[in-house]
């Protein structure tokens, strides 16, 4: 069974040395009257809070860190059943769950895996616009968001695996959109692919607050935020009355030792500006119906997605470490098997 580990943990930003490809043996047997199941993992999502587990112990927020050496990476993944010791899954059910990033997986508590509904679909969309990804951008914009259309939003990360999928709800509800995004390429993307109305390279503006007043002469009702930092700061300067501020991630951040400040949060006050955190995993109840909607709308053609897939469990340290060079272009996951 190979399987992905930490070999020391990471301070500033990871490197694909800082992990390391391993080989150890696997029982495909659940332990006598456990309800556990082993799977066989396909394919693995990439996602920019595991380099939160890669920090030491006493660094890590939120999440635990990884055990060194001996720990197998974990992470969001699509598997299929191989062995059941548990009444509701059976031998080749395809699910989706925090699994190893290796070949096998015990999965002790087999209640927390969700079975995969839409097979007929590519089984990867469920690492990033059925899975984790998704619900994080319907949660953040339907909820989070409350939008209304007209409104003006603007998303940051807007070409990677939540954003691209923030711009097509904003479109789908009648908004006007904009996304930012690191490279000319992502930018194309936004515009020709996604539909967003405008977007701009980000790394080519000197000044992030003239580059927003360009893009939104009347100001930024929502702001689904990414990154964090000088964008924050910048979209604070357009923000109107009233807006709303997703904060969904912030990127730019994990990998700094002290945070950037954050200059203009006044205008939170002046303007009566709501900004709130949130995460999927409060929201599970919704999956179902969120599933459904993203389906239909990828069957219908009105959603499109764009996957970065990395091939084979080798090229996964590689893969998650692209995540903060901006390197992926779209969902970034990884495929370790097809079936
Ligand atoms: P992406 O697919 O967007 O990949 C990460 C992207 O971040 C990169 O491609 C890069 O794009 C951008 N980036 C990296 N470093 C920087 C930087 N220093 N400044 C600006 N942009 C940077 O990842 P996800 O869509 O999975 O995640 C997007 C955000 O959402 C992250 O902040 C993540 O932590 C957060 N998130 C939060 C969840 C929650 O539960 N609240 C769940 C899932 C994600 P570019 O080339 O455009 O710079």
């Amino acid at each position: 069974n190979k399987k992905v580990v930490l070999r020391n943990y990471v301070d500033g930003f990871p490197k694909e040395s800082d992990m390391k490809v391993v080989t150890d043996t696997v029982r495909l047997q659940v332990p006598h009257e456990s309800t556990a199941v082993i799977v066989k993992n396909l394919y693995l999502s990439c996602d920019p809070y595991m380099r939160v587990r890669m920090s030491r112990p006493d660094q890590s927020i939120e999440f635990p860190s990884f055990v060194l050496g001996s720990q197998v990476v974990t992470g969001y993944g699509v598997a299929k059943v191989v062995v059941s010791g548990h009444k509701d899954f059976k031998v080749g059910d395809l699910v989706l769950g925090i699994t190893g990033w290796e070949e096998y997986s015990l999965i002790s508590d087999p209640n927390s895996l969700i079975k995969i509904n839409h097979p007929e679909l590519p089984l990867s969309y469920y690492t990033g616009i059925l899975g984790m990804s998704g619900m994080t951008a319907y949660i953040g914009f339907y909820e989070i968001c409350a939008p209304k259309k007209g409104e003006f939003v603007f998303v940051s990360a807007a070409s990677g695996a939540v954003g691209q999928l923030v711009g097509q709800f904003a479109k789908l509800t009648g908004c006007y959109v904009v996304g930012s995004a690191g490279s000319d390429e992502k930018v194309n993307l936004l515009k020709e692919k996604f539909d967003f109305d405008d977007a701009f390279n980000y790394k080519k503006e000197e000044d992030l607050n003239a580059a927003l007043k360009r893009c939104f002469p009347e100001g930024i009702d929502i702001y689904f935020e990414n990154v964090g930092g000088a964008m924050l700061d910048a979209v604070l300067l357009n923000i109107r009355n009233l807006g709303r501020i997703a904060a969904c991630g912030m990127v730019s951040q994990y990998n700094l030792e002290k945070p950037e400040g954050v200059h203009n949060l006044i205008n939170i006050v002046l303007k009566r500006v709501r900004m709130e955190g949130f995460v999927p995993k409060d929201h599970c109840s919704k999956y179902r119906k969120f599933e459904e909607m993203v389906v239909q709308h990828l069957k219908s053609g009105n959603i499109t997605y764009v996957e970065d897939i990395a091939e084979g469990l080798e090229s996964a340290p590689t893969a998650l470490v692209g995540l903060f060079n901006g390197k992926n272009v779209g969902k970034q996951l990884v495929v370790i098997a097809r079936e």
